[in-house]
């Protein structure tokens, strides 16, 4: 009698894309991207970075809509389960490191529980590489010795005075909520006129920054577009000096 054929579960990589410039993903990214079956990707994943995924892999969009996140993230990890069920090589693609603000961990942990072997491919962090590649440095010896990455998504019951003495503030997903934000900011210590930068759709071709103060934006005069990344500090003034193309820049109250 034949032997049932027994069906080797698939594995999941919990993939890094980077900021947005597809020549910011790791070597071992596009390895792994090049040998899979099945790419589940969001939506700040730039369309070049999936011409890395092999030819024949299907390609399916799971980016989350406002309202809906629960439903969309129970969806795709329906997928994950069903596709490693039938042996497939599966990669989770997550804009920049899949760990950071990226429900990655969630996913990890849930594929475990289901026994589907994961391997993370950390990715380069927009938190990290927007600022940096827009002229504004997290760090400088003489003016920023630390800094902090935090979410601005759902914020109304935060203590804000425990950001007042981190010298450099990076905030991801700070948009909608950035009038309460800044003011916040401002009750809990900063100081009303330091510098501040919205770069909006950092590392790509359409990359601006818009530059104003923590004021400006308390009083909502400044109207970022997103995917944005608040930076809030004195570094931020380092910028001037760092970049040479200041035709990519914006003045404060400037729409894109
Ligand atoms: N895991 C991602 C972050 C996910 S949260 C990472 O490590 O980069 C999504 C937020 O990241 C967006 O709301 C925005 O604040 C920021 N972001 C991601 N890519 C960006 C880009 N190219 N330019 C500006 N902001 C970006």
């Amino acid at each position: 009698m034949p032997t049932p054929s027994v069906h080797k579960k698939g594995k999941l990589y919990l993939l890094g894309a980077g900021p947005g410039d597809p020549e910011l993903l790791t070597l071992k990214a596009a390895r792994v991207l090049k040998a899979c079956d099945v790419v589940l990707y969001d939506r700040l994943v730039s369309p070049e970075v999936l011409r890395y995924a092999r030819r024949g892999a299907a390609l399916i969009y799971v980016g989350k809509h406002e309202g809906e996140q629960e439903q969309t993230q129970q969806a795709i990890f329906e997928l994950i389960v069903r596709y490693a069920g039938e042996g497939k090589s599966v990669v989770r693609l997550k804009g920049g490191d899949p760990l950071v603000f990226g429900r990655g961990a969630e996913e990890w942990i849930r594929a475990l529980e289901h026994g589907i072997e994961t391997e993370l491919v950390p990715g380069i962090s927009s938190a990290l590489a927007v600022p940096a590649l827009a002229g504004i440095p997290l760090t400088h010896r003489r003016v920023s010795r630390s800094f902090a990455v935090i979410t601005g998504h759902q914020r109304q019951d935060v203590d804000w005075r425990q950001y007042a003495l981190i010298d450099t503030l990076v905030i991801l997903m700070g948009i909608k909520n950035r009038v309460a934000i800044a003011n916040g900011l401002i009750r809990g210590g900063r100081r009303p006129e330091e510098p501040v930068a919205f770069v909006q759709r950092g590392t790509t071709a359409s990359e601006a920054v818009l530059e104003a103060t923590l004021e400006d934006i308390a009083t909502d005069r400044t109207h970022p577009q997103r995917p944005a990344i608040l930076v809030v500090g004195e570094v931020v003034r380092l910028r001037q000096q760092l970049i040479s193309a200041p035709a990519r820049s914006e003045q404060c109250h400037g729409e894109t």
